[in-house]
Order: structure tokens, then sequence, then C-alpha cells
């Protein structure tokens, strides 16, 4: 048996002081003091608060994107998800065009199996809607995969409207979810040749490609959707109006479009290059109004869309024309402190409100609590234990991300893991791992629409 003592544990609902056991991957006993005997390990929490382990429900590890190969596979991934404080992910199996959905799903099992640090799921995006998919469909749920993704944007990926109204369909009958990458590939592409016709080939005119009327204007149809990464005041307000008209919308939103702004694609030389992704950063006026739809309530996950290209050798293929910069960031190993620091330690959020956020909303949105998301008997048992004190500075060089810059470089925050269990088992203490290649497969339950 393992005991954390003397911690304060959380919830969405309230933090309360007790002691905390783990035995055989499962919580055993939440009580105010838990007997122990010479066998058992033991760890002081004290001042600590102890989380259910967080979740991050949106990440690309080992992605081929046609071109080049994410910097993270899920052996340097998953690690430094685990030394950050996050103990299960959501990854994105992605099917081939012309391939089937099964074909993907082992593809990415191959990739994640023996070499995860921390717990993994699978979300299943869509780029070729035909007759043998929609028979597949039912195959994904009793495989575990409960949510689907699918691109508006992006050539190789993405599908039409009436093929979303169509899948859309299948998936409330099946009780699967989906998520919508929610910008119009059409205008995109239109916009990227009137930057390059203008002789705009740097990282400045990316985000001038993707304004966020492209988000705001990517339509949704009357059926329960994440809208996955929502980065602007438009998108926002689009989310407003279906909320409004009765539609289950749930929004994710991301630490680089609360912290960031698109000031970064000024910056001297190719350094812009770092901040390449979809969407792009926006203003510091959509920022805002994002920090603010978090504190309302408006928000329901935060999640990283860890997409990792190292500016060396890899955003570099993107030096002469912007649009051949490999989009995407890394985020996964520093996503809970940069919220935290954001706002829990800075008082604009409440810890259970975070734990909500990081822990509990994503476990029950993708079919995966009360196995997760919370400290209850007979609940996995992932675990983070936080100090909220611990003031640290981010940086590539202390970074488990095998990417060589960070987009938070420099920043100090306050809050840090101080111990990582996966599955009962110490995984990382004081931000470094302990014990690696430990994660399981996360089988999610369909949802009850
Ligand atoms: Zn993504």
């Amino acid at each position: 048996m393992y005991v954390i003592q003397n911690g304060t544990l959380v919830s969405a609902e309230r933090t309360w002081r007790a002691d905390l056991a783990m035995e055989g991957g499962k919580i055993t006993a939440i009580a105010p003091k838990i007997p122990i005997s010479p066998e058992d390990q033991v760890m002081d929490a004290s001042d600590c608060l102890v989380f259910p382990g967080f979740i991050d429900p949106h990440t690309h590890l080992d992605m081929d994107n046609g071109v080049t190969v994410t910097a993270d596979d899920f052996s340097s991934g998953t690690l430094a998800a685990v030394c950050g404080g996050t103990t299960t992910v959501i990854d994105f199996a992605t099917q081939d065009r012309g391939s089937s959905l099964a074909q993907a799903l082992t593809l990415w099992h191959k990739k994640a199996e023996g070499r995860s640090s921390c717990n993994y799921a699978f979300h299943m995006a869509i780029t070729d809607w035909n007759e043998n998919t929609r028979r597949e469909l039912g195959d994904m749920a009793a495989a575990g995969v409960t949510s689907l993704k699918v691109y508006l944007a992006y050539d190789a990926l993405r599908i039409d409207d009436g093929q979303l109204l169509d899948i859309l369909g299948e998936c409330r009958s099946l009780g699967l979810q989906i998520g919508c990458h929610c910008e119009n590939g059409n205008v995109v592409s239109l916009l990227q040749k009137r930057e390059l016709a203008r002789g705009k080939r740097g990282p400045a005119a990316h985000p001038i490609s993707r304004p966020p009327e492209v988000e705001a204007e990517a339509s949704l149809a009357n059926c329960p959707v994440t809208v996955v990464h929502l980065s602007s005041a438009a998108g926002l307000e689009e989310v407003r109006r279906a909320r409004a008209r009765g539609q289950t919308v749930w929004v994710e939103t991301c630490p680089q479009y609360l912290l960031l702004d698109d000031s970064r694609y000024q910056l001297p030389g190719f350094e812009g290059a770092k901040y390449v992704m979809s969407p792009p950063l926006r203003s510091s006026a959509d920022r805002e109004a994002l920090c603010q739809a978090v504190r309302n309530g408006e928000v329901d996950t935060i999640a990283t869309d860890h997409c990792s290209y190292s500016f060396a050798g890899q955003k570099e293929l993107g030096r002469e024309d912007f649009t051949k910069i490999p989009n995407g960031a890394p985020g996964l190993e520093h996503r809970p402190a940069l919220f935290f620091h954001q706002f829990a330690a800075s008082g604009l959020l409440s810890t259970e409100r975070m734990c909500a956020l990081l822990s509990e909303n994503p476990a029950r949105q993708y079919g995966m609590y009360p196995r997760k998301g919370v400290l209850a008997v007979g609940s996995d048992a992932d675990v983070t234990v936080w100090d909220p004190k611990a003031v640290w500075t981010i940086s590539a060089a202390s970074q488990h991300h095998n990417v060589d810059y960070t987009p938070y470089e420099g920043m100090t925050v306050t809050g840090k893991a101080k111990a990582v269990f996966i599955n009962g088992v110490p995984a990382a203490q004081d931000g470094e791992p302990v014990r690696t290649g430990m994660g399981r497969y996360v089988f999610r339950n369909a949802l009850n629409y």
C-alpha cells in the first residue's frame, strides 16, 4: 500500500484534508487518518494539493504530417507529460485516405504500447468517409474509441459539409461524440495563395491567412459537438449563439491562446515560426476574451494540442514559404503549471475549478469518469501531488519534450507537480521521471445523448 499523508485533496466541488491510500492500481481508502504498517510506503503531502491526475484530451504524438514526423513520440511526449503532472492523454489516431479506421487504430496502438509513461486513449480522425468507414464506427465504439474528429481545414484531411452532417447523424445513434477543427479550408487555401502572391513568405503571413472569421464561419450542425482549440472571440460568439439555440457545445481551449498573442509573429528573422500553429495565436483582445470565458465557466476543458516540431531542421522547412512551416507547438509538460500559475495562483479561479477543467470535465466528457477525473475509493490511482508554492522557470534546457524550444521560454511560474502516480506507482518526483513506460490503454465509454 502507498499512502499520501496530510494532503489537501481537490475535487471539482471542494477541497478537504485527508490521507489517501493506493493499492493494486486503485484508490483504496480516503480518510482523515489512515493507519499504516511497516511495509507500507508513505509520502508526506503537507502544504500540497492532491489532484486527480490531469488529463490532456488533445495531443499529437508520433504523427507524420506527410513531410516530417512530430519531434515527440509516445516515449518522450508522455514522459514529459508525467513530469508535469499529466497522467492520461487522448491522442489523435488519424485515418489515412484509402485505408480503414481499424488500420489507423492498430497503428496507434503500436506507437503507444510499451512506450507510454502515462495512460493513453485515442480519438479517431476521419479523413475518408465512405460506406466502409460508416460500418467501422460501431467497431470503434466497441474498441473504446468513443470520440471522433473531423477537419474542415487542411486539404489532405478535410471532409465536406454534407459528409459532416452524415457523420454527425451516425455518431448520435452510436453515442460517439465529435470534435471539430473549425477552420474553413477553402478560405485558408485562398488566403495563403494571396499572401504568397504578394511576396509575403515569412511567418508573419501565417495569422493573416487564418483570420478569426475562418474559425467563426465553420458551421455547427445541430448535434452535440466539441469545439477543439477555440482561439478567438469571434469563435466564442459562435459558440454562444449555438448554446443559446439549445445546442450542446463543449469548448476546449489551450494555454497558448490564453497566454500568448499574435505579436509573436512579428519577432525578428524566422523566430515567429515557433508559433506557427492552427489556429494561430490571436490578438490580445481575443486572448482576453478567452481568459474571461474560462473565468465565466464557458470553457469546459484545457488541452494542449501538443504537436511538436523542432526549430532546427523542421520549422526551418518553411524558411522560404510560410505555408511549408509544420504547424504545431509543444506544451504537454507545462500545461498544468501554466494554468495553475495564470488562474489558480493568481486567485482568478479556485483550485476546484482547475480540477474541473484539467481532470474531471475531460474524464466525464470523454467517457472515463469515475475511473479517472476524481479521487474516490475504487477510482484509478492516477494522482498528482501539487506544490502550490514552488516557483520555477520554464525553459527548453530543462524540459523533457524532445524538441529544441518552448513557446514559454523564460516564463517564471508558481506551482509544480511534486509527485505523480500512474496506476498507483510513483512515476515522477519534483519534475523528474522516476519510472517510465507504465502507461496503459484507457477504454472509453460511449455517451448517453
Ligand atoms: Zn490538434
